[in-house]
């Protein structure tokens, strides 16, 4: 069987890894095709599509947005637009301006708390999104955090003193631009959004009346029960079912790209699967 991975982040913004490193990486995982879904971002698609065809890697345009679905936190994977479409520029524009208001208010409130922390060095850590995970890499760094986790504990976890709530725009919206640029939307780890099984079934039946195309049911955090459920769930909604790591790299050493653990390998015919959804030019 051949395996794939659709949840991949490099450097263009939290993962550790170049996307041309994280192509290497998925050849030497002998995997088949993975997806760059980088957090508000497709700077990186490019140099990994570039490798992919170097290597004999399909590599699939992706991004990952953090979006409100009414009042919950969403998390919405876009894969195979055409990076190019206004659409889809528009949309990563209106993120990345809600991410750098938010981290402005983050310097702030480091500096309220008497840490100053220097601009031009954490943005130049950051190759495309900057996010709390530089931050928390800066304090490490200069001596302000024993390791990552420290540096969240005490200071960047939602309600520590450093953390700045963001606005996040509508899944709604985010989800007609990027069928616009002929894209589809994956519901990302579901089950990771903290609700009841029956909350989350009302959500994404909702969602799928506003063309949400699939669904990730292959997740490292989703056991078998779970993937049970999503898995019946999507095929009553007929939504596609999709898998991936959440591949970070260094940031999150307990996963491995293409699946840790208890996650089953995600079979290239998904990918296949999902391609046969998209919408018709
Ligand atoms: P951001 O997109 O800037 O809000 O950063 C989100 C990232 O921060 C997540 O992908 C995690 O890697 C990390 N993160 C968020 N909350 C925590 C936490 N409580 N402890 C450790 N890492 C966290
Ligand atoms: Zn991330
Ligand atoms: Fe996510
Ligand atoms: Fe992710």
């Amino acid at each position: 069987m051949k395996k794939i991975d659709l949840h991949t982040h490099s450097n263009c913004s939290d993962g550790s890894m170049s996307p041309a490193e994280l192509v290497d990486l998925a050849a030497a995982s002998d995997l088949a095709a993975i997806a760059l879904t980088d957090h508000d971002s497709i700077s990186g698609l490019d140099e990994a599509i570039n490798r992919g065809k170097k290597i004999g890697i399909e590599v699939i345009n992706g991004a990952e947005f953090s979006l409100f679905n009414d009042d919950t936190a969403i998390h919405l994977l876009a894969y195979c637009f055409d990076p190019a479409h206004p659409a889809i520029k528009n949309l990563i524009k209106k993120a990345q301006k809600i991410r750098d208001d938010r981290n402005k208010g983050i310097f702030a409130k480091f500096s309220d708390l008497g840490i100053e922390i220097d601009h031009d060095k954490l943005l130049l850590s950051a190759k495309g999104q900057l996010g709390r995970p530089h931050f928390a890499a800066y304090l490490v760094n200069h001596g302000m955090a024993r390791n990552n986790q420290d540096a969240f504990n005490r200071y960047l976890k939602r309600g520590g003193p450093a953390y700045v709530a963001r606005e996040r725009l509508k899944t709604t919206e985010a989800m007609t631009e990027i069928s616009r640029a002929g894209g589809i939307s994956v519901l990302a780890h579901p089950m990771a959004v903290n609700h009841s099984r029956k909350t989350m079934t009302g959500i994404i039946r909702s969602l799928k009346d506003h063309g949400l195309g699939g669904v990730e049911v292959l997740y490292p955090a989703h056991d078998n029960s779970t993937i049970k459920y999503l898995t019946a769930l999507a095929r009553e909604l007929d939504l596609a079912i999709t898998g991936g790591s959440d591949f970070h790299g260094a940031g999150k050493p307990d996963i491995r790209l293409g699946g840790p653990g208890l996650m089953p390998p995600v079979p290239l015919t998904l990918l296949e699967n999902l391609k046969k959804r998209l919408p018709t030019p």
